[in-house]
Parts: structure tokens; C-alpha cells; sequence
């Protein structure tokens, strides 16, 4: 939808609040393009699923991710794999036609915090599209009953914002497969979301001229989703979700990168030996590599508050002595507070999934 702004401009002082033109009573009043899906929706602010809809802006739409590739660490095939899959159908939808349609959804599986989230944030942000973060384990408490229609006006509005992306965390909470005692709103979310993934990948291919596959790229949405629980994916949407990246721990030269990118713009010694701390952080999440270095960021206070000179009436000056660089015995010291969260147990079921539904 083409934003119009019909605020500004000479001829703003000539019409009245309806949009009537005193210069030139005979033409019809100007139409004032809805600037949100609510307005669009409701002209006046008020109908039957308003407060639906102003939830879903207020909480799902997100107007500035910000994230770059480069502020995440390695995961480079799937950078480059992303920004194929996303971005290009988006920005050249011509292109993406017949065999090369766009695939339907895309799933990041692995283990918790391991970057799935900054992914979809990076493209969403990249590609300049409208972001759509919906955690599914809060929208499905929250809305029970009415899910199946949030699912529905959330498409609705990814294409009135497009083109959108929308991410769905923790896709298993919305889609999970139950077997036979499956609640009937449970299985009515899930034929929704079906319907509206199907909806989308014709989008860019069902129009007939160029100037309407212009409009209808505007309204182009891609489905991103991430699960730590691939396993309890339902069938039908885990067919619709047709590319499945699987997102691992990062190796020895990712938390390379993870502890520089946390540590930018802290002050460290010179002593720290980041080969021994690469090593000994083996088995740890991305999550967990920031959780180290905030800890580590945290200690020359902790040991100030424990020492005998700290009291609350000396604060300022305090400041400047527990403002220092950090050293290998804050690292080391974090790392004991911080056990990695993720198990073996755990990797080999990821890889297992991989073996079996995973794309390379
Ligand atoms: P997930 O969605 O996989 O559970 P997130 O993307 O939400 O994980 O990451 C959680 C936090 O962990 C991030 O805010 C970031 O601080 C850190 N993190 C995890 N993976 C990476 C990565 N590859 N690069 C940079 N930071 C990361």
C-alpha cells in the first residue's frame, strides 16, 4: 500500500477536516490512504476484531529490527542461503517464477540461542521488508480460542505492510502434531496456516500483467520459522516449511567471533588468552558465549561490592575503579557461574532429525 502523506503541501490549508476543497468545491473530496492495517480495516478505530488487530501492531510488528548479518557470528552458508531464498523473491519477484518459485517457508531448527532469531531479524532488516515476530508458545495462550482468525489477519497485514517476513518462533507451539485427542482449535490453526502458506507462494505468480505483478510484489510475505523441537513439528507444516537449516552450536572459530563481537566496546587486559577460553567454552550456545562475557563485564563491581572500602556513600568515585579493563581471571570466574545449556543428548537428536528431514 502506497503510503500518502496529505498533511503537508501547499494546498493543506485549503480543505477542511473531511478533505473537502474550499478552492474548488466541485471536486470530490480527497481519499486519504489508511496508513495502518486498523485504519484500513476500520476507517473510524472501531470494529469487532480491533483489539486483535491493534495487538498484533502493538506486539508483533516490528518497525525496527536492526540486526546485520555481521553482527552475527559465522553461519555464513546459511547468510548466503537466506538471502537467496528470502530476499531475491522479494526484491525481483519476476524472476522467481514457475521452477524457481520461492519456497513456501523455511525452518531454522537446533538448539536454543544459537542466532535462528537474529537471522530473521538481519533479513527482515537487510531486505528493508516489514517484520513479523510472532512467539507462537504466547500468541497460542494467549489468544486460544482465536488463533485461527489472528492467523488469518496476520497475513492479511503482512500483505497490506508488504513485503513482509514473518517469523514464527518456536513454530511447534502453534503447529505441533498431537495424535488422536487433538483439540479441535488446535487442528483449525493449523488448517489456517496451511491455507495462508499455500496463499503465499502463488502470490507472485498468479498475476497476469506487469504493472499488477508490480502491485502484487508489494504484497509479497515470506514465512520464516524456528523450533528447538523439530521432532514435534505437525506433518503438513513441516511439508510446507520445504527448506530445513539446521542452525548448530558454533564451532571453535564461531565463539571466536562471538566473544569479539560482545566484547567491542569493552576494555580488555592484555593477559587474556582467548585460545584457552575458545576451548573451554566447547559445547556452548551462542546465548551462552553472551551470558559469559556479561558476567565476566560484571566482575571487577562484584568484587568491589564484596570488599571491605565499598560503601554506597563513596559512589562516585567507586566508578572509576570498577570501570577497568577485564582480565582472564573474570572470564575464568564467569565461566564457572555459566554451565553451557545445551546437551549431548540433545545435539544427537538435532542431527538425527537433520539425517532425516533436513536440507544440506
Ligand atoms: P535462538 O533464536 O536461536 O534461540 P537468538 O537468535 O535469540 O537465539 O540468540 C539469543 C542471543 O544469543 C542473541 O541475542 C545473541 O546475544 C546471542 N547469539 C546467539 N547466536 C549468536 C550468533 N551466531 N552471533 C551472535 N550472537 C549470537
Amino acid at each position: 500500500v502506497q503510503k500518502m502523506n496529505n498533511q503537508g503541501g501547499k494546498g493543506a490549508q485549503s480543505k477542511d477536516a473531511k478533505g473537502r476543497n474550499y478552492d474548488k468545491p466541485w471536486l470530490a473530496p480527497e481519499k486519504k490512504e489508511p496508513q495502518t492495517f486498523l485504519e484500513f480495516c476500520y476507517p473510524d478505530g472501531v470494529g469487532p476484531d480491533a483489539d486483535l488487530i491493534q495487538m498484533l501492531e502493538r506486539d508483533v510488528l516490528d518497525k525496527n529490527p536492526q540486526v546485520q548479518f555481521d553482527d552475527i557470528a559465522e553461519l555464513d552458508e546459511t547468510k548466503n542461503l537466506l538471502q537467496e531464498a528470502v530476499l531475491l523473491p522479494i526484491l525481483m519477484p519476476q524472476f522467481f517464477k514457475g521452477i524457481r518459485r520461492p519456497w513456501k517457508g523455511i525452518l531454522m531448527f537446533g538448539p536454543p540461542g544459537t542466532g535462528k532469531t537474529m537471522l530473521a531479524k538481519a533479513v527482515a532488516t537487510q531486505g528493508k521488508t516489514t517484520f513479523f515476530n510472532v512467539s507462537a508458545s504466547s500468541l497460542a495462550s494467549k489468544w486460544k480460542g482465536e488463533a485461527e482468525k489472528l492467523v488469518r489477519i496476520l497475513f492479511e497485514m503482512a500483505r497490506f505492510y508488504g513485503p513482509s517476513t514473518i517469523f514464527f518462533d518456536e513454530v511447534d507451539a502453534l503447529a505441533g502434531s498431537r495424535g488422536g485427542g487433538e483439540h479441535e482449535s488446535s487442528r483449525r490453526v493449523k488448517a489456517e496456516l496451511l491455507i495462508q502458506m499455500d496463499g503465499v507462494s502463488t502470490a507472485s505468480s498468479a498475476s497476469a500483467n506487469e504493472a499488477q505483478d508490480d502491485t502484487e510484489a508489494k504484497k509479497n510475505v515470506m514465512v520464516l520459522a524456528a523450533t528447538n523441537r523439530p521432532w514435534d513439528l505437525d506433518e503438513a507444516i513441516r511439508r510446507r516449511l520445504e527448506k530445513r537449516i539446521y542452525i548448530p552450536l558454533p564451532t571453535e572459530k564461531g565463539r571466536e567471533e562471538l566473544f569479539k563481537i560482545n566484547l567491542k566496546n569493552i576494555e580488555l587486559d592484555a593477559d587474556i588468552d582467548w585460545n584457552k577460553l575458545v576451548e573451554i567454552t566447547d559445547g556452548y550456545s551462542g546465548a551462552d558465549i553472551s551470558n559469559v562475557c556479561r558476567d565476566a563485564a560484571m566482575m571487577p563491581m562484584r568484587r568491589k561490592l564484596q570488599s571491605a572500602s565499598f560503601s554506597i556513600a563513596n559512589i562516585q568515585k567507586i566508578q572509576s575503579e570498577i570501570d577497568i579493563p577485564l582480565t582472564m581471571v573474570d572470564f575464568m570466574e564467569a565461566i564457572k557461574n555459566i554451565q553451557k545449556s545445551v546437551s549431548k543428548d540433545q545435539l544427537k537428536d538435532y542431527s538425527e532429525w537433520m539425517k532425516m528431514f533436513g536440507s544440506v
